[in-house]
């Protein structure tokens, strides 16, 4: 499948599943880019909260909409960390936006029509050339219809809490198991059931649960998928 051709891969499912971890090791294997449409939600999130548009009454979503023009986000190489940074308005916002408080509000950000609109274009124009992975929750199936290969993810919510509280921990970041699965839950259920392109595996992606895998194991898998040895 492979031959010389620069793939459009998408990657979907659910919170904390590992997809862009798994996204990452697939650009690198292949010498793509990867691209992680979640940031972008976060970082306008994070946007909302900078600009007090989020009360106990919710995102002032009318704001927020007039105020879109304003927001530019990108990706910028960090020599550093050897890794791509989320920008939003001229600085890095890479740990900001992976705090509890962002994630908290994601998902009901991420609801706002226009705010898909906006981010779905920049995505779509930055896989135009192709030779990209992206991970996130309607990739299959509202920004790259046509990608030549299309994962959903999944793997149970407390192997996913789990995972997620040990990278907390590695970064220092206190938060309980507890607050982690309560939160992945949450969002499962907003991203499932918004109006908006909610979150579901497109026809014709292929589903992988990771809940028993390795990486390597994993990586394995979708050398096989993209390379059939027969
Ligand atoms: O991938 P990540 O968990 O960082 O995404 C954060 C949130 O952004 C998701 O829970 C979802 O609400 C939203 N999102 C989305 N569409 C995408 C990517 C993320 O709605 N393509």
């Amino acid at each position: 499948m492979l031959n010389n051709k620069k793939l459009v891969i998408a990657i979907d499912g659910f919170s904390s599943c590992g997809k862009s971890t798994f996204a990452k090791a697939i650009a690198s294997k292949l010498g793509y880019i990867y691209i992680d449409s979640g940031a972008m939600y976060r970082a306008i999130t994070l946007y909302c909260i900078q600009k007090n548009l989020i009360s106990e009454q919710g995102i002032d979503a009318d704001k927020l909409k007039l105020l879109l023009h304003e927001i530019n986000i990108g990706f910028i190489y960090n020599p550093h960390s050897q890794t791509y940074e989320t920008w939003l308005n001229g600085t890095s916002v890479e740990e900001a936006i992976r705090g509890i408080e962002v994630s908290n509000q994601v998902s009901a950000v991420s609801q706002i029509k226009e705010v898909r609109q906006k981010l779905v274009a920049l995505q779509q124009e930055m896989g135009k050339t192709g030779g990209i992975v992206m991970d996130g929750r309607d990739i299959g199936t509202v920004v790259f219809p046509q990608a030549d290969i299309k994962l959903f993810m999944t793997a149970s919510s407390d192997v996913r809490a789990k995972r997620r509280y040990d990278e907390l921990l590695e970064k220092q970041v206190s938060v309980s198991l507890n607050e982690i699965k309560e939160n992945i839950e949450k969002r499962d259920h907003l991203d499932q059931t918004r109006e908006e392109s909610p979150l579901r595996k497109a026809e014709d992606a292929v589903l992988l649960d990771n809940s028993f895998m390795t990486p390597t194991e994993q990586m394995d898998w979708f050398m096989d998928l993209i390379h059939p040895k027969n």
